[in-house]
């Protein structure tokens, strides 16, 4: 008697045949049965798993698989991008849709690529930021179509969290302007830049004059209400490209790149204009400030930012000794 099923042991060739064909449907059940907890298993696991499973015919352009997540973050229906791949472009943001299909082609030569994050627009038109991994389908036979697979995870919120933490480590907390470390950061890179390429740069200290007397007078809360004016005026009176932190209790730095002398005195001159102008109210009393600054400009002879930072501090202190509330070119 022949096994009908060869993966049924033959333990009982005396069987008739009849019970040797329910063993065998009772066998097909349990596997039916075993297959289906185990799909059902996987679709669960699919639905709930926040990224998109996905696959594509590379030469013929065809999405073959789309997970479920898909409809839930791209909010597009999967039905129309299984259709036609072209709705996957559609919902690419236009700035990263180059970027994200020459991500896409180099997993052709590298077999993944693991480090791509590009943004969408969903459905309700907000941009989401995905990290979506592709890898070649390695158990391709040679020969056959290339097939990539991929898995495409929403990391908007990832991405936030990052810019949060990249704006706190970067700015000073009462004014929100630059703080030094990073102030300092940025103006060497521009520093190198206009060392390379022989353009002008200049630099500028500013430190409030009486700061102590404003704090002692109208109390630390209007000592911190100054500071944050004076952060606003610099912000608003310096150009595009220029840098401005604060480095220091009641100290500010600016930075301008491409600014040769002349026109660094005027961009200093402006801002002592400005900050001067600012009144200050404290219950009846109204006053202003004044503040001293220290500028310099980079020489063929500097070989660091140091350098112009030293000239920048010792001008500064001379336009205190000649009486403050000026500005020095050192
Ligand atoms: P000068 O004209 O010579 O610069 O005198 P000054 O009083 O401005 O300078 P001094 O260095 O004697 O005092 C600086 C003051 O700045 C002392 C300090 O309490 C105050 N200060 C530093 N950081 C802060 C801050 O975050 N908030 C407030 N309100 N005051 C601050
Ligand atoms: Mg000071
Ligand atoms: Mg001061």
């Amino acid at each position: 008697m022949v096994n009908k099923n060869p993966q049924l042991p033959s333990a009982f060739p005396q069987w008739p045949e009849a019970a040797q064909t329910l063993m065998a449907l009772m066998h097909a059940q349990g596997e039916v049965a075993r297959l289906t907890e185990r799909e059902q298993l996987f679709s669960s696991l699919l639905v709930s798993v926040n990224a998109v499973l996905w696959a594509f015919d590379w030469e013929a352009r065809q999405v073959l698989y789309v997970s479920p997540a898909y409809e839930r973050i791209f909010g597009r229906s999967a039905g129309l991008l299984l259709a036609d791949a072209n709705e996957w472009r559609d919902s690419v943001y236009p700035d990263d849709l180059e970027y994200a299909e020459r991500t896409l082609a180099q997993v052709l030569e590298k077999g993944a690529v693991e480090d791509r994050e590009y943004r969408i627009i969903d459905a309700q038109g907000q941009v989401r930021w995905l990290s979506d991994k592709c890898f070649i389908n390695r158990n391709a036979a040679p020969g056959d179509r290339v097939v990539i697979v991929g898995l495409a995870e929403d990391i908007t919120e990832k991405k936030h969290l990052e810019t949060e933490l990249q704006r706190l480590a970067t700015t000073d907390v009462l004014t929100q302007s630059s703080n030094r470390r990073h102030f300092f950061e940025c103006a060497n890179r521009e520093f190198e830049q206009a060392r390379q390429q022989g353009t002008p740069l200049a630099f500028l200290l500013l430190d409030i004059d009486d700061f102590k007397v404003v704090n002692d007078t109208y109390g630390h809360p209007e000592g911190d209400n100054v500071l944050q004016r004076i952060a606003e005026t610099g912000r608003a009176t310096l150009r595009r490209g220029d840098l401005f932190g604060r480095i220091g209790g009641e100290e500010f730095a600016a930075l301008f790149p491409g600014c040769a002398p002349d026109m660094a005195r005027q961009v200093a001159e402006r801002l002592q204009r400005e900050i001067q102008r600012l009144t200050f109210s404290h219950d009846e009393a109204q006053f202003s400030i004044t503040v001293s600054q220290g500028l310099t400009s980079l020489t063929a002879e500097d070989k660091n930012l140091d350098s112009l930072f030293a000239r920048a501090d010792a001008a500064m202190y001379e336009a205190k000794r000649q009486g403050k509330n000026r500005i020095v070119s050192g």
